[in-house]
């Protein structure tokens, strides 16, 4: 969950994002230029408390776009194709 998409859902069982990490640290490191490195991300997403609850979300949404739950785009799909 990254803090741009907060400010935009408002659903009462969206709660747990208030306890996301990259809430404080900016989306930055959430969506970075193509061919950058999602490592700090991943780190951020690391010691995140709502990480399962992140990703559960972005799959659920279909995120095509940067980190979730410390999955990047393309793990997302690799994880996606696997569960088939
Ligand atoms: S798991 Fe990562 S992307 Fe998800 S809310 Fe936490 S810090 Fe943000």
């Amino acid at each position: 969950m990254h803090i741009d998409t907060i400010t935009t859902i408002t659903s009462p069982d969206l709660d747990w994002q208030q306890e996301a990490l990259c809430a404080q640290t900016g989306a930055d490191f959430f969506f970075p230029e193509p061919g950058s490195s999602v490592r700090e991300a991943k780190r951020i997403c690391g010691m995140c408390p709502i990480r399962s609850a992140c990703l559960e979300y972005a799959l659920d949404n279909d995120e095509r776009f940067g980190v979730w739950g410390g999955l990047s785009e393309k793990e997302r799909l690799e994880l996606r194709r696997t569960a088939r």
